[in-house]
């Protein structure tokens, strides 16, 4: 038997990251990187390339069971 009213148990753990393969428009790296399915079901930023650090423009659609699909084009400044 447990009494453990006086402990308070932290919380579940809600890791909802995401992480996807990309490859830079620019220069073709393949790229790991981090999503945030929990920032909303339709996400846009903008985000600089690790290796040529040209800016992406990054877009995120989670569906409603949580899995993200991700696609990165090239912010071109004309
Ligand atoms: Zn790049």
């Amino acid at each position: 038997m447990w009494d453990d009213a006086s402990i308070d148990g932290g919380g579940p753990h809600a890791e909802l990251t995401e992480s996807a393969s990309i490859s830079c428009p620019y220069c073709g790296e393949s790229i790991e990187m981090l999503l945030d399915p929990a920032g909303g079901a339709r996400q846009e930023y903008v985000e600089d390339c690790e290796v040529c650090c040209r800016p992406w423009s990054v877009r995120v659609i989670v569906d409603g069971h949580g899995q993200a699909t991700v696609s990165v084009s090239a912010l071109d400044d004309a």
